[in-house]
């Protein structure tokens, strides 16, 4: 019998990448105005790579503590994170432009 084994893609590790840490925006929580408290985990974290080195992106929520809110406990959390993908990262537009005209070159050449 044939046991198929998992792909495995190499573990990348980047060490010494830049940490951008960023937190909820939000201040006072939006149903009962009380000011949020910050969460110490990050609620999500990512690498990036970028066309100089890799970043390493992690978000940080906060949290309504006012136990007479409707809200009590929600948790609200960095959308900021989100600027920071691959896609909308402008140096990675650019990679991939040089990476479509190495490609052309080979073609016409
Ligand atoms: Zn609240």
């Amino acid at each position: 019998m044939i046991v198929k084994l998992p792909r495995h893609r190499p573990k990348r590790h980047f060490p010494d990448a830049k940490r951008i840490i960023v937190e909820c925006e939000l201040n006072e929580c939006i149903h009962c105005d009380m000011t949020l408290v910050d969460r110490p985990p990050w609620h999500m974290r990512k690498t990036v790579q970028t066309i100089n080195s890799a970043v390493f992106v992690a978000g940080r929520s906060k949290e309504c503590v006012n136990t007479t809110c409707t809200h009590f406990g929600k948790h609200y959390y960095a959308s900021g994170v989100l600027k920071y993908s691959a896609l909308q990262n402008r140096n990675m537009n650019q990679a991939i432009a040089l990476i479509h005209i190495s490609i052309l070159q080979r073609q016409i050449s």
